[in-house]
């Protein structure tokens, strides 16, 4: 661990550190940000007079839509002067939204990531490539700055030109990878394609964040990169990468909860959730100087995880992000993300089969069909056909508690029905 003392506090020293910052952000962010002060105001919140954690609840949300109704500086609650860097968001186009960092921010930043980066293995005698694109998005100042916090050597290499970055980490012989899981399987096709040997490659650590992936994806990393993959996650609104990664048991991903107040709610109702149910997670900053966030939605889809891990750290973990609250569905009541469809799918069949989600609605009754193109079982095999329709529906019964129309088509049926590349019909009308 990086930083043992604060990684594995027992619960109830944690809890008041994590109040006393918390009391402190609220305290700066009412005198400093016009925004958070007139909230506060309407719903009657006195941020001297916090008491408890369980209160966190009545605090306002903060959504990407206010950050850019503010933007580019409405939401600092330092002068620009104080500021030594800025950064945007990596996803879409964003607007004008900015996010600032004083010297400290950038400091409590650096050990959060090389945080991160131990906890996957990495140590003062290993060489971190850094294939993220080094500009104005998070990833890759946030992992490089933590690669040098942590003592280990850092090859700053951006994304792009594939084989020129097989040859630096044959060259140089860098022992860890950062970048999206995706270009970890680009780069791993670009090294069969140059012939390279799985077992001549230095690497041993993978540390991928940044978008969704699947277990099945993590396997397919490990085996073809000859590494040791885990999942790591940030938010740039709030900071970036750094905010939660994986230890080595590789069953979800510590938050750094001295940093972060993390809670779980309902995307539909904005009702906080109990600790194990899947939902939006919204964060708190405790420590950000430049951008305090108060309940920033994330707009991610994940649980917690509070069973102590076998590492030893006592930091709460969230499960692998399992979507986005935005494409969710809510059949019979019951609320489906459909990655969380294409996840089941890999995991029961060791391959995601392109599909569809069909939702209808028949005398007030919700019905799913799911049409998968199952080019793993031959068309002439009636048997393996009813047996894989089985096993979906099963599955799907048992991990969302909805029953489902599985019905297999033929290659390319699905890329005719579907309007754009979505994953998700729905003909209900609301
Ligand atoms: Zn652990």
């Amino acid at each position: 661990m990086f930083e043992p003392e604060l990684e594995s506090m027992s619960r109830p020293e944690l809890e008041q550190l994590q109040l006393e910052r918390l009391q402190a952000t609220l305290t700066r962010v009412s005198r400093n940000v016009p925004f958070y002060r007139k909230k506060f105001e309407e719903l009657g919140i006195d941020p001297y007079d916090f008491q408890s954690l369980v209160d966190l609840r009545h605090l306002p949300l903060t959504t990407r839509d206010d950050l850019r109704d503010n933007a580019p500086y409405g939401l600092f609650a330092v002068p620009l002067r104080e500021v030594v860097r800025l950064q945007t968001s990596s996803g879409f186009c964003e607007g004008s939204t900015v996010f600032g960092y004083t010297l400290g921010d950038i400091r409590r930043w650096s050990r959060l990531t090389a945080r991160v980066l131990a906890a996957g293995g990495v140590g003062r005698e290993d060489m971190v490539h850094v294939a993220h694109g080094y500009g104005l998005s998070t990833m890759a100042f946030g992992m490089h700055y933590g690669a040098e916090t942590l003592g280990a050597t850092v090859v700053p290499v951006s994304n792009g030109n594939a084989r020129r970055q097989v040859g630096i980490i044959l060259d140089y012989r860098a022992t860890s990878l950062s970048c999206i899981p995706s270009y970890a399987l680009y780069l791993a096709d670009v090294m069969d394609e140059m012939g390279v040997n799985r077992n001549a490659l230095p690497l041993r650590w993978g540390l991928f964040g940044g978008e969704v992936w699947s277990e099945q994806t993590r396997k397919t990393i490990q085996d073809r990169l000859n590494v040791l993959a885990t999942d790591n996650y940030g938010v740039s609104e709030v900071m970036g990468p750094g905010v939660a990664g994986e230890c080595l048991e590789r069953q979800g991903m510590h938050i750094n909860e001295d940093h972060f107040l993390a809670e779980i709610i309902d995307p539909a109702t904005l009702s906080p959730l109990p600790h194990g149910t899947i939902g939006e997670l919204v964060l708190t900053t405790l420590t950000k100087e430049a951008l305090p966030m108060i309940r920033f939605r994330t707009g991610d889809l994940t649980r917690l995880v509070p069973e102590p891990c076998a590492c030893g750290r006592t930091l709460v973990r969230m499960q692998r992000i399992q979507g986005r609250s935005d494409d969710m569905l809510i059949i019979q009541g019951v609320n489906v993300y459909p990655e969380r469809i294409g996840a089941i799918l890999a995991e029961t069949h060791k391959a995601e089969p392109d599909h569809l989600i069909v939702v209808d609605r028949h005398g007030g009754l919700d019905r799913t069909m799911l049409l998968v193109e199952a080019n793993m079982v031959a068309p002439d095999q009636i048997k393996a056909q009813q047996k894989f329709i089985d096993l979906t529906r099963q599955r799907l019964a048992m991990e969302l508690g909805l029953v489902f129309e599985v019905k297999l088509v033929e290659r390319s049926t699905i890329a005719e029905l579907r309007p754009d590349l979505g994953k998700v019909v729905d003909h209900r009308k609301f």
